[in-house]
């Protein structure tokens, strides 16, 4: 399905063989040496996903996701971060950051077009669309909502569908690994520590309602969802 894709990458090269390729899988591509560029392309047409290079001139990659994250408008555009770093530090920096996903240079095409695939997949409403609540929340894969105690709460794509399979698998345990066979599909290359970035941060995206403790760590095992105290 082709998707609407704005490619952040100071390097010409890499830019120009990144942008060949996914139009050649029939994507739309607009490309941006740097993050100021990409805000103004950003402001004027919202695209499908982004494909951001860590490091760039002027604001950094991880700033420029920050950013994206912050403004209600660009909050859920799916990110996949391109860096030339492979240490574990930084992919869970870019994750926090609110990169959906990291790939580490040199990729080859066909990794980056299968990582572009699931992030996209991930980010469609589910096949169930109805309504689930449990206890204050309120999450609607229709329209893409979330509600806590009334109030609305913003959450990525990664953590739409983390919430979304929690609350309609509730009051039993899930390990990482269950997890990303669930949420994640088939989407190999995440790492079960990825579960936990994600996991923290839908609590956070919870915690100002005070119903972060719905989403319960179960020591040894992995998490659960419940209404019920822990
Ligand atoms: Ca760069």
């Amino acid at each position: 399905m082709p998707a609407a894709i704005l490619v952040v990458e100071d390097e010409p090269a890499i830019q120009t063989l990144i942008a060949a390729n996914l139009r050649r899988h029939g994507h739309i591509v607009t490309a941006a040496m740097d993050a100021e560029t990409a805000l103004r392309q950003i402001n004027e047409t919202l695209p499908d996903l982004i494909l951001l290079d860590w490091m760039l001139p002027g604001m950094s990659g991880l700033d420029f996701a920050r950013r994206l994250r912050t403004d209600s408008r660009t909050r859920s555009i799916p990110i996949i971060m391109l860096t030339a770093r492979g240490e574990e530090r930084d992919k869970v920096m870019g994750l926090e950051s609110g990169a959906d996903d990291f790939v580490t240079k040199p990729f080859s095409p066909r990794e980056l077009l299968a990582r572009i695939q699931a992030v996209l997949r991930r980010g469609r409403p589910q096949a169930s669309e109805s309504p689930v609540e449990a206890g204050k929340l309120r999450l609607n894969p229709a329209s893409h909502r979330v509600s806590a105690d009334e109030s609305p709460v913003s959450l990525g794509p990664t953590e739409f569908r983390l919430l979304h399979f929690l609350m309609t698998h509730p009051d039993r345990v899930h390990t990482r690994d269950q997890l990303l066979d669930q949420v994640w599909g088939d989407h190999v290359f995440v790492e079960e520590r990825t579960v936990d970035v994600h996991i923290r941060r839908l609590r956070a995206a919870l915690e100002p309602s005070g119903l972060d403790h719905y989403v319960q760590t179960v020591r040894g095992s992995g998490y659960r969802f419940s209404i019920e105290a822990n």
